[in-house]
């Protein structure tokens, strides 16, 4: 008996599914179900659960628009974004990559299903996670990081006869001395884990860290709960290790990060520490400093 484990504080059904632009339906989890102060240093996560979209010859998507005292963490499951940006920076998040921007003091991007895709159609399965910056950094230099699926560093699963049972994409942060894939400013953990049914492991964060999970597919047991996919488990800041048990073959989305404990001044896409800050911001978007995008 583990005297040590990080209990579940509440699971949450998705909520009311919501269009961002025209190509991402999302289910909001932070803030609308668990508060940014809650989640530290995770201030957003919208969860488009898989969707189809008909095909469409011109791309579905979101058009130009500024981040500025965060990162975005895109994280495509199934589908395929292709994002623009002011500083002449462009890509493709293919099935399977991670792409952690870091917006910093500032980008103006545009982010729409990639033109190929969208003349087929098909499900589309993404995650966007923003994760804010700690104060002194929330004014640096943008930059990315695209990490292509076969880059992702990770840590394969066995059961007590030695059989692969799954694996552990590390993100982010460090699993079983696999490190994490992309770098952060604050220490944070982001696991993609992929399970095999009928198969039971532990995963332990420190006691201040906020932590959280999303079924991406399949069903699972959390603790001995068991949680549906497409829902969002919140623990408790106490206790150490969770279990997570595969009762189907499934896709776990797994994020643990040591608060900030900084004033958080939000406003739409912008999230810094005073409303000072913001005020600046939108007087750098008005006045053009956020640049512009080449068509
Ligand atoms: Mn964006």
């Amino acid at each position: 008996m583990n005297t040590n484990i990080k209990k579940i504080n509440r699971v949450y059904s998705p909520t009311t599914p919501h269009f961002v632009g025209d190509g991402f339906r999302v289910h909001n989890f932070i803030p609308a179900e668990v508060s940014m102060e809650d989640m530290d240093p995770f201030v957003m996560l919208d969860y488009n659960s898989k969707y189809y979209f008909t095909p469409s010859e011109r791309p579905r998507g979101v058009g130009s628009h500024p981040h500025r005292g965060f990162e975005t963490v895109t994280i495509a499951y199934k589908g395929k974004v292709e994002h623009a940006d002011s500083s002449g920076g462009g890509g493709v998040i293919g099935e399977g990559d991670v792409q952690w921007m870091t917006a910093a003091s500032g980008v103006m991007h545009k982010e729409y299903h990639q033109k190929d895709w969208s003349l087929e159609g098909g499900d589309f399965h993404m995650v966007q996670l923003w994760v804010n910056l700690p104060a002194k950094y929330k004014m640096s230099s943008p930059k990315y990081q695209a990490i292509a699926n076969e880059n992702i560093n990770k840590f394969i699963l066995k059961n007590e006869t030695g059989s692969q049972v799954g694996h552990v994409e590390v993100i982010a942060g460090e699993y079983q001395g696999v490190k994490g894939s992309a770098t952060t400013f604050s220490p944070i953990n982001l696991f993609n884990l992929e399970l095999k049914a009928n198969n039971k492991n532990s995963f332990a964060f420190p006691a201040e860290y906020a932590t959280a999970l999303v079924v991406i597919e399949g069903q699972i047991k959390v603790n001995d709960e068991e949680v549906k996919v497409d829902h969002f488990v919140h623990f408790q800041k106490e206790g150490e290790v969770i279990t997570i048990e595969a009762l189907e073959d499934s896709v776990v989305l797994v994020m643990s990060g040591e608060p900030l404990n900084e004033p958080i001044a939000a406003y739409g896409p912008f999230v810094m520490n005073t409303e000072e800050e913001i005020k600046d911001a939108l007087e750098d978007l008005y006045s053009g400093r956020f640049g512009n995008i080449k068509e």
